[in-house]
């Protein structure tokens, strides 16, 4: 009894894992042609000065417009891409996407505003990332200051000589440097002021709560204090209502990001957006 019950739960479980692993295996099919067939789609999001709620810069995200399943956020294929090494590819498509968009704009003589692009883990690590970078920003033309680049703590912290020479080579390209979500990984503090940064980005985590939460409301705080004395800018994430905006204002938090500005926009929204700072 016990037996065959052990049995049909094995079936079962193999049924699953073969339809998981179909799915998976189709996603990541689908995924190897997408920047071909022109499926990803970069999205912006504005990065807007506290005090004086004027745009100065935006984030790029990537999503997926899969011709099947819609519109694909990122969470749920970026890993797979970081798996597989897609993601060098993408990254490089982002990269030059973002920054000829940024080159477009500022040919018709919209307002200079940055824009940051996500590093990924193996991107960072990437023997050709500054050459690409270099390469990129050499045929867009732009500005390299008006290009960030965000990487997380655990990818710096990872073999800190070597990508501290790769962070090195990329701010002498002339871009910024930004630490993305900011207070969830493990970077030792006594570290930073080695690193070539400009940025701080406060995870959204600890803004949701930051007012109602008086830890969170410690830890925002001494990210700010942080940033100011290491003499970095300071974003935060996830601002949704104007308390928390009230609250970041208090402490000198230059930037904010979040659905109460805007949510992540198609280009062409963005554009529009851009038109109204002019
Ligand atoms: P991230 O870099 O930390 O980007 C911020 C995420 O927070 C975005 O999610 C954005 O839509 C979301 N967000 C912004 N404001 C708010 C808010 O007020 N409330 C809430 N709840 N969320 C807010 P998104 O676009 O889904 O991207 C998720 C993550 O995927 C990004 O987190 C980043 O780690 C990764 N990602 C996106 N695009 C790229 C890319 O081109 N390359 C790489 N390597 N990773 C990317
Ligand atoms: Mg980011
Ligand atoms: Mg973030
Ligand atoms: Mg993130």
């Amino acid at each position: 009894r016990a037996k065959s019950e052990g049995k049909d739960r094995y079936q079962f479980f193999e049924r699953e894992m073969t339809q998981t692993t179909k799915r998976v295996f189709e996603l990541e099919n689908d995924l190897r042609k997408a920047v071909a067939r022109n499926e990803l789609r970069v999205y912006y999001q504005p990065q807007i000065q506290l005090d004086s709620q004027q745009i100065t810069g935006m984030e790029a995200l990537v999503r997926w417009q899969h011709p099947q399943r819609g519109l694909i956020s990122p969470a749920d294929f970026i890993p797979l891409a970081e798996e597989t090494g897609l993601i060098v590819s993408i990254g490089e498509w982002v990269l030059r996407q973002a920054c000829q968009q940024v080159a477009m704009w500022h040919d018709q003589g919209l307002p200079a505003v940055t824009v940051a692009v996500n590093l990924s883990p193996l991107q960072f690590r990437h023997k050709a990332l500054v050459r690409n970078v270099a390469k990129t920003l050499k045929e867009t033309g732009i500005n390299p200051a008006c290009l960030e680049l965000e990487v997380t703590e655990s990818m710096i912290m990872d073999s800190i000589d070597k990508s501290t020479a790769t962070m090195i080579e990329l701010t002498e390209l002339g871009a910024g440097l930004a630490i993305d979500d900011f207070g969830t990984g493990y970077s030792s503090l006594s570290y930073l002021r080695y690193f070539p940064l400009t940025k701080l980005k406060i995870d959204k985590s600890f803004i949701e709560r930051v007012t109602s939460d008086e830890h969170d409301a410690a830890l925002a705080t001494s990210v700010i204090a942080l940033a100011h004395s290491l003499n970095l800018k300071v974003v935060a994430e996830g601002i949704e209502h104007e308390d928390q905006v009230q609250f970041l204002v208090k402490r000198s938090c230059h930037q904010g990001q979040g659905f109460l500005f805007s949510r992540p926009v198609p280009a062409e929204d963005m554009e529009q957006l851009l038109r109204q700072i002019q």
